[in-house]
């Protein structure tokens, strides 16, 4: 099955911090498969603006190499790259000052021609403030003009609301894309498809027929070269303040009157809000140790008395009524044994067993993996074949988007390039709006502050394990089993 591409309109696009790493490895292939795929207008254009000193043809064959080397599997084109690099341009542009200002000013087409302008901030997050400063002291902010911002949104409430508010002085709200690229993965979109597009679901996608909800974004790699950051951050506030909130949100948000942006944030937003605190003897932190071979943690950010977790476990009730009572269990970590991202939904078990007691008792589990291998999975209880009786075992009724639609599935999914489409289209959906990270805040703040108060340590988990023994006692002691990593 080959996707429809409709091609968006022309556009200039500026990425701020065009020769870093985050644009090298996922923005620039990105756009570069877009190209590839007749979604981009050739009179489009790309500007790389950052600090390094580099004409129009450095940038060129640096995002050339870029392409070759973190492009998605398969020979580049080469033809198709020399056509995209003519849409290349750079200007060397001081975040901090005014060098390099007017000359990105010259570059960019007026208003009149009807051009969408977009800054993408891909440095780091301290030069957001002067980036949006700058755009609109430059002149180079008109009314259309959108802003996309990348994480880590804040630190906590009070950074994340200056932050806000300084971008809120220079742009309005409709302007800000702030950008969660879990948000741009098929599958995630997918969840709302399967949710709102089907009448199967939506009837038993409450309490009364949902046992518990897990979700699990498990890592194999340690923290790398971001240990200094990653220690000032730890897995709470780099990944579920923001990645796992918002998988959370989208999975148990009431069904929006519309797919359009603020019906689905304004969701979103009621569920952060109807979240509990969570008790402290419902959160497990750990941190990884050395497995003899790769560094511990603490080797890793290079701070031997370091308390922050590389890896969380919690359970939390969001007090509303569809979901009142039942568990909502998050799970993410660094250096475990499997790389696997997984929102199970574990449905209740039937009331009463026609089978009698040797049959045993099943649950119906909607499997949605995000990784690898995007797909859904929705296990179903059947007759186990053969003579001996009425005997049940679970079978997968299995949908992977690669088998169901083709290779071309595998070919649409990056999230980044899906998002940046949407940037241009001005279709803010998939992005966060400044409240409802405001709210995600309000939330994990308390937790944070918690352990921090009381001095808590992270317990300390084998690398290449599933984490802390504790993790799976949070769930053990519910009478249930974490599933999507081994145990
Ligand atoms: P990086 O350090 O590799 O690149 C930073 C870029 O900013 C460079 O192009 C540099 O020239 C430019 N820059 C720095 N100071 C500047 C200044 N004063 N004026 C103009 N340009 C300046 O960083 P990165 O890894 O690409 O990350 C960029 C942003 O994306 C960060 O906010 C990061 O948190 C976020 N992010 C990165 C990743 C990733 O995989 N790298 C993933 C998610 C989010």
């Amino acid at each position: 099955m080959v996707s429809r591409v409709i091609p968006v309109d022309p556009f200039d696009l500026v990425i701020f911090g065009g020769t870093g790493d985050l644009a090298r490895r996922k923005i620039l292939p990105g756009l570069f498969r877009r190209f590839c795929a007749g979604q981009m207008p050739e009179n489009a254009r790309i500007i790389g603006a950052a600090r390094q000193d580099l004409d129009d043809d450095g940038y060129r064959k640096m995002v050339g190499e870029a392409i070759e080397e973190f492009g998605k599997v398969g020979k580049v084109d080469k033809k198709a790259l020399k056509a995209f690099q003519k849409q290349l341009h750079y200007v060397a542009v001081d975040a901090k000052g005014d060098g390099g200002w007017d000359a990105l000013g010259k570059l960019l087409r007026d208003e009149e021609e009807e051009v969408v302008r977009a800054f993408y901030f891909s440095v780091g997050p301290s030069l957001f403030p002067d980036l949006a400063e700058r755009i609109r002291s430059h002149g180079l902010a008109h009314a259309g003009v959108r802003i996309v911002v990348e994480k880590p949104f804040g630190h906590d409430l009070e950074s994340a609301r200056e932050l806000n508010e300084e971008l809120a002085r220079h742009f309005n709200e409709r302007q800000i894309y702030r950008i969660d690229h879990y948000l741009g993965k098929e599958t995630v979109q997918n969840l709302m498809a399967v949710r709102f597009g089907n009448m199967l679901f939506e009837p038993l996608w409450n309490a009364q027929y949902v046992d518990h909800i897990q979700i699990t974004v498990a890592e194999t790699v340690g923290v790398g070269g971001r240990g200094p950051y990653y220690d000032k951050s730890g897995a709470m506030r780099d990944m579920v303040q923001n990645h796992l909130m918002q998988l959370l949100c989208l999975i148990a948000m009431e069904p929006p009157a519309r797919f359009d942006p603020d019906a689905v944030r304004d969701e979103k937003l009621k569920v952060i809000r109807a979240l509990d605190p969570v008790d402290p003897d419902s959160i497990v932190r750990g941190q990884y140790t050395s497995d003899g071979e790769a560094n511990s943690y603490r080797e890793d950010v290079e701070n031997p008395l370091s308390k922050t977790e590389s890896f969380i476990a919690l359970k939390c009730y969001i007090s509303n009524w569809r979901w009142a009572n039942t568990p909502f269990y998050l799970r993410t970590g660094k250096r475990l044994n499997s790389r696997a991202s997984e929102i199970a939904v574990v449905f209740k078990e039937t009331p009463h067993s026609i089978f009698g007691i040797d049959s045993g008792r099943h649950r119906n589990v909607l499997s949605i993996r995000l990784q690898p291998n995007e797909g859904m999975t929705l296990g179903v209880t059947i007759k186990e074949p053969g003579p001996g009786g009425m005997r049940l075992i679970d079978v997968p009724l299995d949908m992977s988007f690669a088998d169901a639609l083709g290779p071309e599935a595998e070919e649409v999914t990056d999230a980044y390039e899906r998002l940046i489409m949407d940037v241009i289209r001005g279709n803010q959906t998939l992005f966060m709006r400044g409240d409802e990270v405001e709210a995600a805040w309000s939330w994990t703040d308390p937790l944070i502050e918690g352990w921090e108060r009381r001095g808590d340590s992270p317990k300390p988990y084998d690398a290449g394990s599933a984490g802390p023994d504790d993790a799976a006692f949070l769930i053990n002691k519910d009478g249930r089993r974490w599933r999507g990593i081994k145990s």
